[in-house]
C-alpha cells in the first residue's frame, strides 16, 4: 500500500502543497483555511475530499475557494 509516509488522515495543503492533517483548521505552513465552502448552500468540508460539485446541493464548487472569500 502506498502513502506510508503520510498517516491516516493527511491531505496536501491547496495552497503551498505542505502535508496536513486532520486536526488542522489552517495550514501550518502557509495558513491556507482547509475548509472549502459552497457558495450556494454554504455547506462546508474538508479540502481532503476535492469535491468538484457540492454533495449537499450539487453547485460546482471548483474545488478552490478563497480565504474569506465567501462569508
Ligand atoms: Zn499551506
Ligand atoms: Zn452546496
Amino acid at each position: 500500500m502506498p502513502g506510508s509516509a503520510e498517516s491516516k488522515g493527511s491531505f496536501r495543503c491547496p495552497r503551498c502543497g505542505e502535508c496536513t492533517w486532520g486536526d488542522l483548521n489552517f495550514c501550518q505552513a502557509c495558513g491556507q483555511d482547509l475548509y472549502v465552502e459552497c457558495p450556494g448552500c454554504a455547506a462546508t468540508w474538508r479540502f481532503m475530499y476535492e469535491y468538484v460539485y457540492c454533495p449537499s446541493c450539487g453547485a460546482k464548487t471548483g474545488q478552490k475557494v478563497e480565504k474569506g472569500g465567501f462569508q
